[in-house]
C-alpha cells in the first residue's frame, strides 16, 4: 500500500529524518512510537504530501507521490498535483482541526462536496452513516465548541472517513485530550482497524500499541530504531536501550 525508500528530510541544513526505509501493507496498523522531537510528525506529513522529503520517494500502491516520469525523467508534482494525494490518504491531527463556525454535519459533508464533488443528499447520507459508526448521530446539528474533546476528535475521524481515503494518519490524536475521553476515541480507531482499515498511528498509548498494532516503529532522532511485533516489541527479552529509556519515561 505505502512504501517509503531512503526518505529524507532537512529543515535549514538540520537533518531531521536520517533515511527511513518503511513499507505498510494493506490492512495493517503501524504504530509509531519515539521521544518528542525525533521526527514523527515530520514523517506523517510527508506521508500526506504536507511536507516534500529532501531525499528518497514514497509510493502509494506502487506509483510515487513525489515524482511523475516523462521522457524519461523524474519531474516533481505540482501543488495542484499534491493537493489530490492528500485526499486519498486521510489525516486525523492532535489538535482535531473542526471548522468552528460549520455544524457537525457539515464539517463532514465539506470535503466530499466540494473536493469528492458529490451531491449533497447523497453526502448527507453518507455523513449520517459515519456519524453513526462514531457514535454521535445526536450531534449532527452541534457545533464543535458544544461538544468534548473526545466528541470532537471522533468527528474529526468521520470527517477523514468520508473522503474514503485509502489510508488514515493519525498524529497522537488523543494526546490533547481529558484521561476520561481517551478510550472513547481509542474505540472508535480499533474498531476501524478491525474492519481493514490501513493505519499509521502516532501514540504513546501503549495499550493501544499492544493490542491494537500489527507493527511497531520506534524512530528516535530521525532514524527507524526497531520495527517490530508488538509481542517482540513489548517482551521482556528486548533489550533495546533506547526503547527501554522511552518506555521507562512513560511509565
Ligand atoms: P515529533 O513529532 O517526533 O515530536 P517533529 O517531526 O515534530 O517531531 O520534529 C522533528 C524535528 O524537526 C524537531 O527538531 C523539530 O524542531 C524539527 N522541525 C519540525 N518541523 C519543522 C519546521 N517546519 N521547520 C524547522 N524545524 C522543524
Ligand atoms: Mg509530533
Amino acid at each position: 500500500m505505502l512504501q517509503l525508500a531512503s526518505i529524507k528530510k532537512s529543515f535549514s541544513g538540520k537533518e531531521v529524518i536520517k533515511e527511513v526505509d518503511l513499507s505498510v501493507n494493506k490492512g495493517e496498523v503501524v504504530v509509531i512510537i519515539g521521544p518528542s522531537g525525533s521526527g514523527k510528525s515530520t514523517l506523517l506529513r510527508m506521508i500526506n504530501a504536507l511536507e516534500y522529503p529532501s531525499g528518497g520517494d514514497i509510493l502509494l500502491e506502487g506509483n510515487s507521490i513525489l515524482f511523475k516520469e516523462s521522457k524519461g525523467k523524474k519531474h516533481p508534482y505540482s501543488e495542484k498535483e499534491l493537493s489530490r494525494f492528500r485526499t486519498e490518504i486521510g489525516m486525523v491531527f492532535q489538535g482535531f482541526h473542526l471548522f468552528a463556525h460549520k455544524t457537525v454535519l457539515e464539517n463532514i459533508i465539506e470535503g466530499p462536496i466540494h473536493v469528492r464533488k458529490m451531491k449533497k443528499e447523497a453526502a448527507i447520507e453518507e455523513a449520517k452513516v459515519l456519524l453513526e459508526k462514531v457514535g454521535l448521530s445526536d450531534k449532527q446539528d452541534a457545533y464543535p465548541h458544544s461538544l468534548s474533546g473526545g466528541q470532537q476528535q471522533r468527528i474529526a475521524i468521520a470527517r477523514a472517513l468520508a473522503m474514503k481515503p485509502k489510508m488514515l494518519l493519525f498524529d497522537e490524536p488523543t494526546s490533547a485530550l481529558d484521561p476520561e475521553l481517551v478510550g472513547e476515541v481509542l474505540v472508535v480507531m480499533k474498531n476501524l482497524a478491525l474492519e481493514g482499515m490501513t493505519m499509521v498511528v502516532v501514540t504513546h498509548e501503549m495499550g493501544f500499541a499492544r493490542e491494537v498494532g500489527d507493527r511497531i516503529v520506534f524512530i528516535d532522532q530521525g532514524v527507524i530504531v526497531q520495527d517490530a511485533p508488538p509481542q517482540h516489541f513489548f517482551h521482556s527479552s528486548n533489550k533495546n536501550e533506547r526503547i527501554h529509556k522511552f518506555l521507562n519515561t512513560l511509565t
